[in-house]
Parts: C-alpha cells; structure tokens; sequence
C-alpha cells in the first residue's frame, strides 16, 4: 500500500525518484510528492492524483542530489493536495515522508504539541513536528528523531531531511515495509526492490524500530538504543523487465497470459532430478506433525486458501480452517493441539496476516508463508517459506499470484500425502502440465470472453456468480475481480444458498454466470440456474467440457476434477478484465484499492 522512495547521490534525483514512484503505483495511492534538497533549500511538490499529475508541477530547472518521495493512501485526512506528503514542521526545518498509521498522533498532538498550528489532518505531521520540537529543545537531529520514534505507537516506514544537513537521510522503520538501496556513490531508500531495480539490486534489509542514517556512501543501521548493526546486503532477483508492459495494455491482461509459463516454472522449480515434486522436509514434518492446518489470508489470498483446504484435506487427509486474517487476530478460534498456521499472501506484507503471525508466533506455533516476494515481511518473519516463483505482480488485482497459489497448495498436499504413504490416484506433474495446456488455450479465446462480457455485463449495475463445492469458491474470487475493476456490485454464491434470501434481488435481465465443473454436482447446480431463469435472470454457464449441455455459453477444456479452479478461474479473470475495459474504468489501478495492503 502506498510507498516511499530517497535518493542521496551526485546526480540529479528528480527523475530516479519520479520514475521510483512509478514502479510503486502498483501498491496503490491517492496522491504523490517528492521533496528536492539542494544548495537553495528544500522544494516540496505534491498533487492529489496519479504520479502524471505530480510530474506536471514539478520544476524541472530544480537540480538536486539529495530527494525523497512519496505515495499516499490516504488514512487520516482526505486524499488532498495539502493532505500529500512530504510534511513539513512549521519552521520548515524537517520534512518528512511516511507509510502506515500512527494510532496514538491524537494523544502526542494534545501532549507536546498544543502550540503548533497544523496545515493538514494526517497523523505523518504529528512526527514532524515533535521531531522539530525536541530539537528546539536542545536535542541533535538523531537523537530527536529516535526520541520521536520511542513515542509512537503503530505503523511507519519514513524518511526524513533536514534543511541544515545536505548529507543526510534519516529512515526509520516498524510494521512497514523499507529498505536501503546501496550503490556506487548513491544509496537509495525504497518500499521494495522494484522501484530502485533499475540503479541497483544490493538491499539490506531493515527490522522494525531500526533507525538508518543514510548518506551518499555509507549507511548506518542502528537499534533505537543507538547500538550498530552490521547487515549484510541481500541480491534483489529481479529482472527489470519483468516489470514492463511491453506491449499489453494493462499489465492484468499480461499477467493473466502468463499464467501458463507460471504453471510450468512453478513445476519445474518444485521438481527434483529425478522429476519427482519435492518441497523442504522440514516443511512436511511440520505437516505431519501437525492435527491441523490454519490458513489465514485476506482477500484472493483468502480465496486461494479456500480451494487449498480442498486440496489439503482431499489429498492429504489433514483437516484445515480458513480464515480471514483481520477477523482470526481479534477473535481466535478454540485451536487444536498441534496447529501449523499457513500464511497466503502475495505481496508477504499483508499487515492484517502479519498481526496474525506476530500473535501465534508469541503463542510458540509453528509457521509458514506461502508468498510471491522473497525477502518479504511474512517470509522472514515465518519460520519456513514457499514462494510461488508468479514474477512480480503488477496490476492490483490478483491472476497470476492466484493460480500459483493453487499450483503451490496442490503440490504441498501431494508432497505430505506421499510422505504419509497416502495413495495419490493422479500424478500432479502430469496433471499441471495438462492445466498449463488449458490455461492457453483459454487464454488465446479473449475474443469469446471479451463477447460474454459485453453481452452480460456492458449495463448492469449487478451480477451474481453461483457454483458448488470448489466452484463456489472459484465464484468468490469470480465476483472479487469483477467488484475490483470493473465497480459492478457482484457476489458469489453457493448455488444452494441463492434461495434462501438474495434471489429476491433477482430481476428481469440480472447476469448469473454459473460455473458447473464438478460432475457430483452438475445437475444441481443446473437447477440453481433454473430458479433463477424463471425469475427472469440472464444465464451465462461456463462448464467443463463432458459435463457442458446445449445452453453453457463457455466449455473450458477437462482437468483433474480436483484441480478445475486453476483454469475456471480464467474466465472469470477475463471475463472482469473486459467489462472494466467497456466501462473505461482504470485496469491495472482500480480506486480505492492497493496492492500490497500494508495497514491493518
Ligand atoms: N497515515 C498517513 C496519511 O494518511 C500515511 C498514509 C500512507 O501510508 O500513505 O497521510
């Protein structure tokens, strides 16, 4: 969710820090701005909107080597010009940026800062100005910026410039994710690796409540009682052009192509010489140690957990919960003796499952995070990981991370259920390469799904998406990517479950798109659809091919039963992608939402 960028070097920082911004809007922010220090002073220019907008009011004869930059999501205050960050203290000494929530600004403004006149409603202006305060007061910078961070209470990745000091950047980190980019005469500060990929790919990474005093060629981590840490600095495997476009116009279209090459990387990588799937032993002790499986995640995370409950406790035999992460922190259910929690998330810096982590942690149980960014938070926090090897993830809502998940899911139940000596009747290799297959062929019919689109989508203001078993999880997430992109109210449903209340919404001409892979409940879900036909809804059934009838609109070629989400889930990817493309509305940078979802 939103992000951060600095730069302290001899070349000018504008552009480094612009162009850092860009490859953060994927998180996504309301509104932008960077602040230049040079000989002059320090220049803040900030725009409500897209990073294009920031670009137009900045001076461009402005030259400086030392800047920081900013995206906001908005939490406290409205998105607004004067809302924007960089903030700066009133004597306009310090500016500062920051990602995530101060939960106590309120109490700190009524207790030191009862003087000061402030310019925005954020909770950020509070640590400028209490900063500024205590050096008023006598204290050097450091030691009043780590007096500030020793009153704060809740989330902040921040940097910071002081107007007197042209060889500092100040960083400081808790909850938030941060990291110090090290280069040749230059050290930059950015959200993660993907802003500053292209200046360097040596990171160290920050633990929270560290303080890190950043200059042109050295950087200092300290704790905040001012002892040094040595770190070693950590590779950023990222290839920058993973992150372009190339010539798709959204990146979700892209990464819904990919999902094949996905399929057969995640194969590859989980394979071992003798083409057998292997995950870390360790991982299927803790699985077999284990009476039961906790799965938490939010959002498609929480949607891919769903069907990886079907495939731990079908394939496996090891029962699962799910749960939403924001709900499991405040109300934890009774747990077994012997839990394994699971983790999902794409970007592993979920803040609602890390609170869940930092809480069962404490507990003394044992974890795991199934992620797409190595390094990340809930990947280093977590006593094991399983990465999903998707390549980033741009778009903010979720395709290619989604399958992965399933792909990576399939393979640890199978990897457990062989080790118990638990008959696999299907060989899950063989299987996902057949679903790789599937995925391309699906995704080489985006006419067809561009047509249902348009056909069913192009004037409702609702749509409703029934399945059964694995399906009506396929149809949760179905109705998350159209909701997301395309701001059409729609829900999934468990076919049964229409008639006991929301088919009273059911009107003349409502879209239900129907999913019916599942052969044990093919005719069932048929009469669901019946229902609702004779109340006037407007049918789209997209079926596997041996279970389809005259009247599906869409036949997705046959899979595993077991493994169908992985490819039934592309039509509904394609389906949202095309109606959020007829209503015009921003694909990749949906309002309202971010990708990596960093406040709790
Ligand atoms: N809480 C701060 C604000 O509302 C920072 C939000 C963010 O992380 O961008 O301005």
């Amino acid at each position: 969710m939103c992000g951060i960028v600095g730069y302290i070097g001899n070349n000018d920082s504008k552009e480094i820090l612009l162009k850092g911004l860009e490859k953060l809007e994927y998180r996504g922010y309301d509104s932008a701005g960077i602040a230049l220090r040079n000989e002059r002073g320090i220049h803040v220019f900030k725009e409500k909107g897209r990073i294009a907008d920031l670009r137009g009011i900045v001076d461009e004869d402005v030259m400086a080597n030392i800047g920081i930059g900013h995206t906001r999501w908005a939490t406290h205050g409205v998105p607004s010009k004067v809302n924007s960050h960089p903030h700066q203290s009133t004597s306009g000494r310090f500016t500062l940026v920051h990602n995530g929530v101060i939960e106590n600004y309120d109490l700190l403004k009524r207790e030191f800062l009862t003087d000061v006149t402030f310019v925005s409603e954020t909770d950020t202006e509070v640590i400028v100005q209490m900063i500024e305060l205590f050096v008023q007061e006598g204290l050097e910078v450091l030691e009043a910026f780590r007096k500030t961070l020793t009153l704060l209470h809740g989330s902040y990745a921040l940097a910071l410039l002081d107007a007197q000091d042209d060889e500092t950047i100040y960083v400081a980190k808790n909850k938030s994710p941060l990291l110090v980019g090290l280069g040749d005469d230059f050290n930059v500060v950015a959200s993660d690796a993907m802003a500053m990929i292209q200046v360097t790919n040596q990171y160290l990474e920050l633990m929270d409540k560290e303080i890190v005093i950043v200059k042109k060629n050295d950087v200092t981590i300290q704790n905040l009682n001012g002892d040094i840490i040595s770190r070693v600095p950590f590779t950023a495997e990222l290839d920058a052009s993973d992150i372009e476009k190339g010539t798709y116009p959204h990146y979700m279209l892209k990464e819904i192509d990919e999902q094949p090459l996905v399929m057969r990387k995640i194969i590859q990588t989980y394979q071992n010489e003798q083409g057998e799937l292997t995950i870390n032993p360790e991982i299927i002790s803790a699985m077999n140690e284990s009476d039961r499986v906790y799965i938490i995640a939010a959002g498609t995370s929480y949607h891919a957990g769903l069907v990886g409950k079907q495939f731990i406790e079908g394939i496996a035999k090891l029962p699962v919960e799910v749960h939403i992460a924001s709900e499991f922190v405040y109300n934890m259910p009774l747990l077994t003796e012997k839990p394994l929690f699971i983790f999902i998330s794409q970007s592993g810096e979920t803040a609602d499952s890390r609170a869940v982590l930092v809480k069962v942690k404490e507990m003394g149980y044992r974890t795991l995070t199934i992620t797409n960014v190595p390094g990340s938070t809930l990947s280093r926090e977590a006593e094991y990981t399983l990465l999903l090897h998707a390549g980033p993830e741009i778009a903010v809502a979720s395709s290619k991370a989604y399958t992965a998940q399933l792909a990576v899911l399939a393979i640890l139940a199978e990897v457990t259920a062989k080790s118990q000596n638990i008959r696999v009747d299907f060989d899950l290799v063989h299987e996902l390469g057949i679903i790789a297959n599937a995925m391309e062929v699906l995704c080489d019919s985006k006419e067809l799904f561009e047509h249902i689109s348009r056909e069913f989508l192009s004037v409702t203001r609702n749509a409703f998406f029934i399945g059964r078993g694995v399906d009506y999880y396929v149809c949760l997430e179905g109705a998350l990517k159209l909701k997301e992109i395309s701001y059409i109210q729609a829900e999934g449903f468990a076919g049964g479950e229409l008639k006991h209340g929301t088919i009273a919404l059911i009107e003349e001409g409502t879209p239900i798109i129907a999913l019916a892979t599942q052969e044990s409940v093919n005719l069932s879900i048929r009469g669901n659809v019946k229902e609702v036909v004779a109340r006037g809804a407007n049918p789209c059934i997209i079926s596997m091919k041996g279970l389809n009838m005259d009247e599906d609109s869409f036949v997705i070629p046959e899979v595993h039963e077991l493994l169908t989400p992985l490819i039934s889930v592309i039509p509904m990817q394609l389906i949202a992608y095309y109606a959020a493309l007829h209503r015009d509305c921003d694909v990749d940078k949906p309002r309202n939402l971010a990708k990596s979802v960093t406040v709790e």
